[in-house]
């Protein structure tokens, strides 16, 4: 009887069925012009919002975000060939859509934009799983704990010293106790000189991060690095390209500085090359470009086997959730784009821990009415 009752029950959609998805991209500028030694000016930034609509009306939001530069392509990428995937699958199974997306656009994109327009459909997805959950996404992505050490992050090699000591001021009274510089000067000496400046207004107790992007040859690497050796370099971001990975190894092991890269790799594969050859200290994974929470949670398990800390890169309003989720979380980056003054809940500070959100989802709402004038295009 109850066979029969189905089987002449009209087909509905189950509850998680994606119904339908939209992307919007915005350009939103900087309060004003940051700099760091390879990408040259940054002026704004691009963000691009993937929304999931379930058949029984649930919302995902996801999204990930450029420097300035490339978003019209990974806009393109997802309304011209991931969109027309993603309609009628279940969206709970979000490790087979990860696969076939990546599959289906593999030969032209592996790694690259690809990685981002996976991470904005990702994103939502896990939205989805958190809000059907009715939990928080520190709670679903491992539970560890509800907050995070953190450093604030400038992007700030235009800055004249005073300007930067001036700012790294700012990052204090805020209640941040680590802080990261930009280096990478024409001079080398006027890097050491920025940062022995830095060191003494922080004092003994402040943690302290240097980031060169990719900016420097080997040898110019070590001579910086073992110039600073008495500032209790926490780590040494991005000395050199990050392709180089035994170049990495050669500076590790000339200098005492621990090596820390991430935000350019943007596969999985090329965190296991990186581990294998490059000597980190430090793992950078960002959820906005290595494939969302699904690839950042990836690099997080390769970086528990290895026994390095976790670290993440920009996107801070939800990397929060993914770096408390984790016990062996190393510093969350609180990033120069200001993405979440864009959302109902800018970054928590408590006794210099940033602090997740318990809200079911990832925790990251976006204020539409801040938004919506930096709108340049949607589906
Ligand atoms: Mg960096």
């Amino acid at each position: 009887m109850l066979t029969e009752v189905q089987e002449q029950a009209p087909r509905q959609m189950a509850p998680g069925t994606i119904a339908a998805t939209k992307v919007e991209y915005y350009q939103i500028p900087l309060a004003e012009v940051l700099s760091d030694a390879r990408h040259g000016d940054h002026t704004h930034f691009e963000l691009l919002v993937f929304r999931i609509r379930c058949s029984d009306g649930l919302e995902g939001v996801g999204y990930t975000y450029t420097g300035g530069r490339g978003g019209r392509a990974i806009y393109s990428l997802l309304k011209d060939d991931i969109q027309p995937l993603l309609e009628g699958r279940d969206s709970s199974e979000i490790a087979a859509i990860w696969e076939d997306i990546q599959s289906h656009l593999h030969y032209v994109g592996r790694g690259g934009l690809l990685s981002f327009a996976v991470s904005a459909v990702d994103i939502a997805l896990w939205d989805l799983r958190c809000k059907r959950l009715n939990l928080p996404l520190w709670k679903v992505a491992g539970g560890a704990g509800n907050t995070t050490k953190c450093y604030a992050g400038g992007i700030d090699l235009n800055f004249s010293e005073s300007k930067l000591l001036d700012n790294i001021s700012g990052y204090l009274s805020r209640g941040f106790n680590a802080v990261k510089i930009k280096v990478g000067k024409e001079d080398y000496r006027e890097d050491v000189a920025r940062v022995e400046a830095v060191r003494q207004l922080i004092g003994d107790d402040v943690t302290f991060m240097v980031d060169a992007n990719y900016s420097m040859t080997i040898e110019q690497a070590v001579r910086f690095g073992r110039a600073v050796d008495h500032c209790a370099i926490t780590w040494f971001e991005e000395p050199t390209i990050p392709d180089d990975y035994t170049g990495y190894g050669r500076i590790a092991d000339a200098i005492n500085i621990p090596l820390a890269m991430g935000e350019n790799l943007h596969t999985v594969h090329e965190f296991t090359y990186a581990i294998a050859q490059a000597k980190l200290g430090f793992l950078q994974p960002d959820a906005s470009n290595i494939g969302g929470v699904t690839g950042w949670l990836k690099v997080a398990e390769l970086a528990y086997a290895y026994n390095l800390p976790v670290c993440s890169h920009g996107m801070h309003e939800l990397h929060v959730s993914l770096m408390a989720s984790q016990p062996h979380a190393g510093y969350l980056e609180v990033h120069s784009f200001p993405i979440d003054e864009y959302t109902t809940r800018p970054i928590v500070l408590e006794n210099g821990r940033a602090q997740a959100s318990n809200e079911p989802g990832t925790g990251v709402t976006f204020d539409e009415t801040l938004l919506r004038p930096h709108l340049v295009m949607h589906t």
